[in-house]
């Protein structure tokens, strides 16, 4: 099997040193599988993305050593893959229309019950108001657009499990492949139970009202798209990665094997964000480091 990876930043801001580290990493292991590395300009979000910042990165990728094919994938050039792909998860019932705003998640996680967790990787577990109330829409065979859309984890999970009747995976088990770890070092072959995503991840948002897909419908359709066997990016994703392998089950696409890497912190501790101008690559190349330096920072010299 051919390897290939990809980095796929966001163009809504300077790329810091944990972007290099990522980068850095996934290029590296192509090269050594003698494989692909490609670039995705993860641009979904069309009121925060800059053609400015794509230019930026591309340029800093490119100091760094990194080279990719052209022209890489663009998110906002694929909308229409991934309207295909709500269109199949609605008709299959899968998905509501929520017209909850974040004050009402809120106030509704406001009185949880004890040993329930309140908390999944998109934050506050939604506690599924919409989710009788849009019965009616549901019916309906045409998927509502500018609409929040969300998953029903519980009846996704039914149907998985519906599924595994006919294959030999374990019973109400869904695994994916893990070469690097999770924040804790869980590492290998990782299982969830469908009860444990209902419970600990819930329903998640698929569609946005904004700007159409949402980033865990769109990494599955890109990742499957460019045919990525190796996803190599932050432990952050770590848990979000069971919403992308459901999603995978879901839509008849494959699941790549994980690579989750450590994250670069500052001094204090704290994981770089956009906004951390001062571990900007542009900075340190203008203040005069070279790729080895930013290596070396990184620890991969
Ligand atoms: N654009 C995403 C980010 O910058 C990429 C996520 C991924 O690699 O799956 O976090």
């Amino acid at each position: 099997m051919t390897f290939i990876t990809r980095f796929a930043p966001s163009p809504t801001g300077p790329l810091h040193l944990g972007h290099a580290y990522s980068a850095l990493l996934a290029h590296d292991r192509a090269v050594a599988e003698a494989g692909q590395f490609l670039l995705r300009i993860d641009d979904l979000d069309q009121t925060r993305a800059r053609p400015e910042w794509e230019a930026q990165l591309k340029e800093d990728l490119a100091w760094l050593g990194l080279r990719w094919p052209e022209p890489c994938r663009r998110e906002s050039d694929c909308v229409a893959e991934y309207d295909a792909a709500l269109d199949r998860l609605w008709s299959m019932g899968l998905l509501y229309p929520c017209s909850c705003t974040r004050r009402d998640i809120r106030e509704a996680a406001n009185a949880p019950q004890e040993g329930v967790p309140t908390h999944g990787p998109d934050g506050l577990i939604y506690s599924g108001t919409c989710r009788e109330a849009a019965a009616a829409e549901r019916a309906s065979p045409v998927r509502p657009r500018g609409v929040t859309l969300r998953l029903d984890m519980a009846r996704a999970c039914e149907l998985l499990r519906a599924q595994d009747k006919e294959s030999d995976l374990p019973k109400n088990e869904i695994s994916f492949r893990e070469t690097g770890s999770g924040p804790d070092g869980t590492t290998g072959l990782i299982a969830f139970s469908s009860d444990a995503l209902t419970a600990e991840i819930g329903d998640v948002v698929v569609a946005r009202q904004d700007f159409g897909a949402a980033y865990h419908l769109a990494v599955v359709v890109d990742d499957a798209a460019q045919a990525i066997t190796h996803v190599i990016r932050g432990q952050d994703l770590f848990d979000a990665t069971r919403i992308h392998v459901v999603l995978q089950l879901l839509l008849g696409l494959p699941t790549p094997v994980y690579h989750h890497h450590r994250l670069i912190r500052d001094p204090a501790g704290k994981r770089l964000a956009k906004r951390d101008d001062a571990r900007a690559i542009a900075k340190y190349r203008k203040d005069g480091a070279s790729p080895a330096d930013i290596r070396r920072m990184v620890g991969l010299a």
